[in-house]
């Protein structure tokens, strides 16, 4: 049988298989494997050379029994109504894994943002809101940036939703620009939580950070962090990173003989994510084929670029030395490498768990935004690190009560709290 490499139908696989080891009612199963709600619409862009162009855009609401809709809004050419369910599936058990008082959604354009210019990105923007605007809210769905946006992109769309709403409300979106309504550490928090988490992994699996190595796959916002934190942070070293290289229409893995300089990186790379190849080259980086990253010689892996990377070939391709997958990525894995982790006893830091550094940085944006008053970046990072270690804690926990897998424990202490919320504000009209 042809691998499943459906991202919504991997986040069904993977709630069908919680729901039945938690014995879920099979309504409540309804209920949980399909979104709330869904808006497909079109928008028309009005481009630079005059011509109309009409885009499509998603958002996904999959659930709100814990707070209002919270999720990103991808900009890619590959987007699909399918990717979006899955993401906003992911969001709703990620911002409950973490504890943090919000829903799950997710929204999306079918576009290649690189090939706008800042004045087509920004009527795109704002036409994604108009079409929006009467689900969207801080009480109600707040969206955030991911894939292919950028904060600049919430700063106007959060204009744009307060011009039509006749407000200033600047907890409507997250991931603004600082000074514009957004939190400091907003930018490090997801690949710097991603390291969090893998120092409690590797405290639990008493591993030594200190001159542990990593592979890393992506160098977008996620993989940036993660590889500046696992030098910064964790004292490691970072064997390699990758990128899509958008000129060659190919991927890339780079690595150094003395380790990744993830801040170097970060000072040649273009704001989709792509590494200058030439400049990486002067500074001695080695070039090899995208797909390296996976076969290298490391402790740790961390997949922060796309789904469904990890899958039944490449998953064979691991090194024996590892012991510790950080997905940094939302759904990186296929359920049939899932099995391969299992088999050989790789600790696996799932998605949701692992990467909800930058939901929970956007859930104190918001919370700045309200009272008007902002932390320091320090603080920020503090808080962030609280949530991280205690959310682990909580996941390892109900991993070694039930003698679970990683996943599945996440999935259950996560569709434990939702389906909690859901009966206490009566939804299942019942007694469960
Ligand atoms: P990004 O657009 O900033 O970067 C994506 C990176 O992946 C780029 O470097 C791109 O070149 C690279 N890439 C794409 N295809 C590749 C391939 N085939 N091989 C190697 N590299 C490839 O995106 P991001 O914000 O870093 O997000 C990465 C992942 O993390 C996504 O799955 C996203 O949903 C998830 N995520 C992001 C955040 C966040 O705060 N940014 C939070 C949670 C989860």
């Amino acid at each position: 049988m042809a691998e499943q490499i459906n991202a919504f139908q991997i986040a069904q696989q993977q709630f069908d298989h919680v729901a039945e080891m938690l014995n879920l009612d099979s309504g409540v199963r309804e209920v949980l494997r399909w979104p709330a709600r869904e808006f497909t619409f079109r928008i028309p862009v009005r481009m630079d050379n005059s011509s109309l162009q009409v885009f499509t855009g998603f958002r996904v609401q999959h659930n709100d029994a814990r707070g209002p809709n919270k999720g990103g809004i991808r900009f890619h050419p590959e987007e699909t109504i399918d990717t979006v369910r899955a993401l906003a599936m992911w969001m709703t058990w990620k911002c409950a894994v973490v504890d943090i008082p919000l829903g799950g959604a997710k929204g999306g354009i079918i576009v290649d943002p690189s090939k706008l210019s800042p004045n087509e990105k920004e009527h795109l923007c704002r036409g994604w809101v108009q079409q929006m605007i009467k689900n969207l809210g801080p009480r109600q769905d707040i969206p955030a940036p991911d894939v292919g946006t950028t904060a600049q992109m919430m700063g106007w769309m959060m204009d744009e939703f307060s011009k039509l709403s006749g407000a200033y409300a600047p907890s409507v979106f997250t991931g603004k620009p600082v000074g514009g309504g957004g939190s400091q550490g907003r930018t490090e928090a997801t690949g710097f939580g991603v390291i969090y988490h893998v120092r409690e992994a590797m405290k639990y699996l008493g591993m030594e950070p200190k001159n542990s190595v990593v592979a890393i796959q992506g160098f977008g916002n996620v993989a940036q962090y993660a590889a500046i934190g696992y030098v910064e942070i964790l004292g490691g070293k970072v064997e390699c990173v990758s990128c899509w290289d958008r000129n060659d229409k190919k991927s890339y893995t780079y690595s150094h003989k003395d380790g990744v300089d993830g801040r170097f990186l970060f000072s040649i790379t273009d704001i989709y994510g792509t590494i200058n190849k030439e400049k990486a080259q002067e500074a001695g980086y080695a070039v090899e084929d995208g797909d390296a990253w996976i076969c290298k010689e490391a402790d740790v892996l961390i997949p922060a670029a796309l789904e469904a990377q990890i899958n039944s070939e490449s998953v064979k391709k691991i090194s024996s030395r590892v012991r510790i997958v950080a997905e940094g990525a939302n759904g990186p894995t296929t359920p049939e490498a899932d099995e391969y982790f299992k088999e050989k006893n790789i600790f696996i830091i799932p998605d949701f768990l692992c990467n909800s550094g930058g939901v929970t940085t956007s859930y104190f944006e918001g919370v700045q935004n309200d009272m008007n008053f902002y932390w320091s970046k320090d603080e920020v990072l503090q808080r962030l690190d609280a949530k991280m270690t205690a959310s682990f804690q909580d996941v390892l926990r109900r991993a070694e009560k039930e003698k679970a897998y990683m996943r599945d424990a996440a999935y259950m202490v996560s569709i434990q709290r939702v389906v909690d919320a859901m009966t206490m504000r009566g939804w299942l009209h019942g007694d469960w």
